[in-house]
């Protein structure tokens, strides 16, 4: 009782301190820790042996300062009521460009980071590649930071969709979050949990479409992902403390900062925690101003980052096939094509909903037929070595989606 007390003062503030300042970036990684001790109730022990991985890896000599390029495969889940909600691909690549910008310090505004810290600046040298996308619709108008909310989002049981392999993708689920949130994310203390990865509002997802000011450049995402990658909020998340000043974000080449920063101030910004020379950074990405406004990591944030990714995301950039298509919002694989006897159809099957799959030839005659129902990540097999040779039109189909796929027949 006394733990579901404290979850709840601390969401309680969570949210007054989002109400009383505005949009809301995110939650605090203090809130995200114990909500994942409740779904991983031996989390700590996960905590220790990474821990433990990262020093082995130190005496190793396995430091992480080489500037090889990190792959990302990403997949996003549109979770959506509304017709607006259902985002395009356009505005899914469109999040990919901004990520592939920042995560490199390519983005054309790095130019306005003060000159006093822009020899502090870093190069994460992440790509970001998008590996799928899945679509399902909800009867929910909107999603709250519930632990059900959660739920209903991530988890197919629910009427969610699940996680792909989680070692292997980054998940970004995007959808309507009600309230000020624009977004959570777990950092690696989740690697590989079903909950593992990060939340977005369909309208600070992108650079386009839905996204509306001023959270309309992405910086959202790169905000999130740096959670995912283990950094903390710049001024250490320690505004609930009497001595705001009292943590830092654990980074040595950012100033001790009290508590976030909103809109767009002019540099250079005092704080009671850094009250004269270049004050606090406040365009860093990882504090809450507009997106406008946020330009910058720095090398100590990549170093973490690096090493995040090194000794607890070292899959993530695995050869996957990539399940998207201009044309389409295809998540399903039919291979081979050209085919002899027979095909197999894999991929991400996302409703509960019983799928019809049926072959029609170029007379548009149906020559197979099958309704069944399909779990996550289940292949179909289908024979087909009665049929002649010839173009064949699979069309895979539910109450909710409908895919159609050209084949070949030897
Ligand atoms: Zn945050």
């Amino acid at each position: 009782m006394r733990n579901i007390t404290i979850i709840c003062v601390l969401i309680a503030l969570v949210l007054y301190s989002a109400y009383v300042t505005g949009q809301h970036r995110c939650l605090s990684q203090k809130e995200l820790y114990e909500r994942a001790k409740r779904y991983t109730p031996d989390l700590d022990r996960k905590i220790a042996l990474q821990k433990a991985r990262e020093r082995e890896a130190e005496l190793d000599g396995q430091s992480q300062r080489t500037t090889t390029t990190k792959k990302v495969n990403v997949v996003v889940h549109v979770i959506y009521k509304t017709a607006a909600e259902n985002i395009s691909l356009a505005q899914i690549e469109s999040q990919i460009t901004a990520l592939n910008k920042d995560f490199s310090a390519t983005n054309a505004d790095i130019s306005n980071v003060p000159s006093a810290f822009s020899g502090l600046i870093g190069n994460p040298n992440f790509v970001f590649e998008l590996k799928g996308v899945t679509r399902k619709s909800t009867t929910k108008s909107s999603f709250t930071i519930s632990d059900d909310d959660e739920k209903a989002l991530k988890l197919s049981m629910f009427g969610g969709t699940d996680a792909w392999p989680p070692d292997r993708y980054l998940n970004i689920w995007v959808c309507n979050i009600s309230g000020p949130t624009l977004g959570y994310a777990y950092g690696s203390a989740a690697a590989g949990e079903w909950y593992d990865g990060v939340v977005i509002s369909y309208k600070a997802f992108g650079t386009m479409g839905t996204v509306t000011s001023p959270n309309h450049l992405g910086r959202t995402a790169t905000h999130e992902i740096g959670h995912y990658f283990d950094l903390n909020h710049i001024w250490g998340d320690d505004e609930d403390e009497t001595n705001k000043c009292s943590r830092s974000d654990g980074i040595s080449d950012t100033p001790n900062q009290s508590v976030a920063t909103y809109g767009c101030p002019s540099f250079p910004l005092y704080d009671a925690c850094t009250p004269s020379g270049n004050g606090v950074m406040f365009m860093n990405y990882m504090d809450y101003v507009d997106d406008n406004c946020m330009h910058m990591f720095t090398a100590g944030q990549v170093t973490v980052m690096r090493n995040t990714y090194n000794n607890h995301r070292p899959n993530l950039g695995a050869n996957v096939t990539s399940l998207v298509s201009s044309t389409s919002q295809d998540h399903l694989f039919v291979y081979p094509n050209p085919f002899n006897e027979q095909i197999i159809i894999e991929g991400n099957w996302t409703t509960v909903e019983p799928y019809t799959f049926k072959l029609v030839n170029q007379l548009g005659v149906v020559v197979y037929s099958s309704t069944e129902n399909m779990s996550e990540y289940l292949n179909k097999t289908i024979n087909l070595s009665h049929l002649q040779s010839g173009i064949y039109y699979l069309i895979i189909e539910n109450s909710i989606e409908t895919y159609t796929k050209k084949l070949v027949k030897k």
